[in-house]
């Protein structure tokens, strides 16, 4: 295949904010050149199968020289390979997104252009500050504060003040106050508010009002950096933000791979900063005799009882190794833990027959019980909870319990998530079982200090594990994604 260059806006900085096909795109890349601009969280959505390359090397002290960059464009792509140019907000406001694909033409390279969102109104909306508005403003301008060589900004600020709209300013940090200082001296008024925001739409966004004539001084007195805009005009005055709910919450979400997903994905949404530390991974036992032949003589069993989505893996895992299918399952009644295994059971085809009001061992085995006529087998972890199979043997119903699965900690002892901790950069964890509990415990060490941080915990015995090392924690109100996200928003408004 012909080689190509896609330039992408990667969007502000909130991954949300990278477009469909901006997606699409780093999705297919094998290479992808990018710069911090793009932000962490953008970044991580690079393929692992992808080559990165920055060129932004040291927050922009010594950066690639543009022309390198072109270079690499043109090589990449003359070698066949797919290349994204990934670009902070939109490729061609400034950024020199125009001149790499000036040179990638020039080089009769194929290129395409993926428009993104721009920080220059995605930062101000996120602030609570609409850069047009029908009573304060009719025209948005948009300029860099960036002087070229010879330190002259090349800003016709008589023009600006003439026309009285929205200005924006980028890059223009440094020369902040010359920009006030110009703005002042072509009679625009000293109380026009004006703004400053930092990180915009990051989960670390900082906005600071004031009037024109002391906004230099207070971005020094908060020690604003980069990257950050300046907006001057009416609209400063307005303050229209929906915040989200968990805006500038660091949450440490500990899940098996490939399992944290929906529980990430609905804190970012609550506006959270997420990290994803799998700490335990589950092996299917394989192969895995007691359940080949409890399956293969499933008709001595009324009930069939799952208790995580790790179990029904393991069970298709084995149908298959038998050269078997769903419909091996199609006499029994089907029990799950919650609507998670529910959900799985569902994804290949099989509605539930039973999942209990609570959605943990003793209460499945409870309502079990309370239904069961004949044998039940239960396929699942091999350390699960003893309430499940005592809640059933108290009520004297007849039952199997095969070990399906292991959970094995998947993480080892982690240096860098100790001292996390220890400087309160994780403002909560998420806790999904008991073994999750003890894995954290293995890998942040027996001394780690647990005293900044909040465990989200899935249900009571997640709860009770972790008491047992001194980690304070909250509990969800029933063992669901949604109600530990919930449980996330309600902590943080009290905390
Ligand atoms: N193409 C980019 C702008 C590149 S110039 C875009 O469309 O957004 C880089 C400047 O953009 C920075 O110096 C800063 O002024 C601004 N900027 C980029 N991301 C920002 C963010 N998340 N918050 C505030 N300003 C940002």
């Amino acid at each position: 295949m012909a080689g190509k260059v896609i330039l992408v806006g990667a969007g502000p900085g909130d991954p949300g904010l990278l477009t469909v096909r901006g997606r699409q795109a780093l999705e297919g890349a094998e290479v992808v050149v990018y710069d911090r601009l793009a932000g962490p969280a953008v970044l991580a959505l690079i393929p692992r199968t992808a080559r990165g390359i920055d060129v932004g090397k040291a927050a922009a002290c010594h950066p690639v020289p543009q022309e390198q960059i072109n270079r690499i464009l043109v090589e990449e792509a003359r070698a066949g390979r797919q290349v994204v140019r990934l670009k902070g907000g939109d490729p061609f406001v400034f950024g020199r997104g125009g001149e790499e694909a000036e040179a990638l033409k020039r080089a009769g390279v194929a290129f395409e252009v993926v428009p993104g969102v721009t920080s220059a109104v995605a930062a101000p909306a996120c602030a609570g500050i609409p850069v047009t508005h029908r009573d304060y403003s009719s025209s948005l301008h948009i300029l860099t504060g960036h002087a070229r060589r010879g330190g002259a900004l090349s800003i016709d600020f008589d023009a600006l003040v003439r026309c009285g709209g929205t200005l924006v300013f980028l890059m223009g940090l440094v020369a902040l106050p010359r920009i006030v200082g110009g703005l002042l001296e072509a009679g625009m008024d000293p109380q026009t508010p004006a703004a400053l925001v930092e990180n915009g739409t990051l989960p670390s966004q900082r906005c600071c009002r004031a009037p024109l004539a002391s906004l230099a001084e207070r971005a020094a007195e908060l020690d604003i950096h980069s990257p950050a805009l300046i907006l001057v005009g009416p609209v400063c005055a307005l303050s229209l933000d929906g915040q989200p709910p968990l805006r500038g919450k660091r949450i440490l979400v500990t899940r098996p791979r490939g399992r944290s997903g929906p529980l990430s994905e609905r804190l970012r949404a609550l506006g959270a900063e997420v990290a994803e530390l799998p700490l335990i991974e589950t092996v299917p036992i394989r192969p895995c005799p007691a359940m080949e032949a409890a399956l293969a003589g499933l008709s001595a069993y009324e009930w069939l009882a799952l208790t995580s989505p790790a179990g029904v893996e393991a069970l298709w895992t084995c149908l298959r190794d038998m050269g078997r299918d769903a419909r091996q399952l199609g006499g029994v009644k089907l029990a799950s833990i919650g609507p998670g295994t529910a959900r799985a059971l569902e994804d290949r085809g099989l509605v539930s027959d039973l999942i209990p009001a609570v959605y943990d061992a003793a209460h499945l085995g409870e309502a079990l019980a309370e239904r069961a006529a004949g044998r039940v087998l239960l396929l699942r972890a091999e350390a699960g909870s003893p309430a499940l199979p005592e809640a059933l043997a108290r009520r004297g119903v007849p039952y199997e319990d095969v070990p399906v699965y292991r959970t094995r900690c998947a993480l080892a002892h982690s240096r860098r998530l100790r001292r996390a901790l220890e400087a309160g950069e994780i403002d909560f964890v998420t806790l999904t079982s008991a073994s999750t509990v003890r894995a954290l415990l293995a890998a942040a060490g027996p001394e780690a200090d647990f005293s900044k941080t909040l465990g989200l915990c899935i249900g009571p015995q997640t709860a009770a594990e972790a008491r047992k090392y001194g980690i304070p924690v909250r509990v969800a109100a029933e063992a669901t994604v949604d109600a530990l996200a919930e449980l996330a928003v309600e902590s943080h408004a009290f905390s």
